[in-house]
């Protein structure tokens, strides 16, 4: 299945539930970058000298890292993709690729919250500049206001969590990314979820929309 979704509405959190639930990899394609360099495969070599040259990986490079990634054995039962695709033509290039290997999608779940909840919790988000354990001012707010509880050390704002970076990430995936979900929903695949309220209730939705027919959503 792929997870689509704009920043901050737990994709990553509800990936990482289904993984467990279902006993397959969640496939984020920052995970795949890493990993593909470290194990100096022949897509992580393509993609780390773009890299090194300070430019961005090239969509057939991207595409290449995806299906190294799904051709190993632990995806034999299914697999999680979160963060991928991101544009039209990835998903074009990924219905081939699923195409070419056997493979077949089962759903694309869109989990949507609405922007201005988005942008709370993305531009409260904290990290503590020493141990790096996340807080957020409402629902995670250290004992002492910007002071980490666990080292004592200063809690800062990544600055990809500012509200003007966030404003910006936030129309990227409409312009970008939200065109998928039509896409998706033509081949019949889309799952739209509701991403308001705690992790628990999410997850009950879209297993709940999984068990739906094909066409109904939560
Ligand atoms: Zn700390």
């Amino acid at each position: 299945m792929v997870l689509l979704g704009p920043p901050g509405v737990g994709k990553g959190t509800q990936a990482r539930l289904l993984s467990k639930t279902f006993r397959i990899p969640e496939i984020g394609t920052g995970d795949i970058f890493r990993n593909a360099v470290k194990e100096r495969t022949p897509m992580g070599v393509a993609a780390k000298t773009f890299m090194d040259a300070g430019k961005l990986v090239p969509d057939d490079v991207t595409i290449g890292l995806v299906e190294e990634r799904l051709r190993a054995d632990d995806t034999k039962g299914g697999f999680i993709l979160d963060g991928f695709p991101r544009t039209a033509q990835q998903a074009t290039a990924l219905d081939a690729l699923v195409h070419r290997n056997q493979l077949h999608l089962d759903a694309v779940l869109e989990i949507t919250v609405d922007p201005t909840e988005l942008v709370r919790r993305l531009t409260g988000r904290r990290l503590c500049a020493v141990c790096q354990t996340p807080y957020h001012l409402e629902s995670a707010p250290s004992r002492l206001p910007d002071t980490c509880d666990r080292c004592g050390g200063p809690l800062v704002q990544r600055p990809d969590d500012d509200e003007a970076t966030v404003l910006k990430r936030l129309d990227e995936y409409e312009r970008k990314t939200k065109p998928l979900t039509e896409y998706y929903r033509a081949a019949g695949l889309l799952k739209a979820i509701d991403g308001n309220g705690d992790v628990e209730s999410v997850n009950a939705r879209i297993m709940a929309a999984l068990q739906a027919p094909v066409g109904e959503t939560a």
